[in-house]
């Protein structure tokens, strides 16, 4: 297997992506509330982000372990 076409990698990364950007999301959603001084719907989205953080946790510790013990990772994140 070349080394930077490693499929763990490309999995865990698209799963980095796709958790970054749902927390980019709900942070968007979050600040629209605020603003609109929506209280419910702020304490909702606060619940979403704090899950949504831990998995963003998880995933992003699961590539760098990946990345660090195989060492599959070229180019810097
Ligand atoms: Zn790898």
């Amino acid at each position: 297997m070349s080394p930077d076409k490693c499929k763990v990698h490309d999995r865990l990364a698209a799963e980095a992506h796709a958790v970054l950007s749902k927390l980019h999301e709900i942070t968007a959603r979050q600040l629209a509330v605020f603003e609109a001084g929506d209280r419910p719907k702020f304490i909702q989205y606060d619940e979403e982000l704090e899950l949504t953080v831990g998995e963003k946790e998880r995933v992003i510790g699961a590539l760098r372990q990946h990345d660090e013990e195989h060492g599959c990772q070229l180019e810097p994140l």
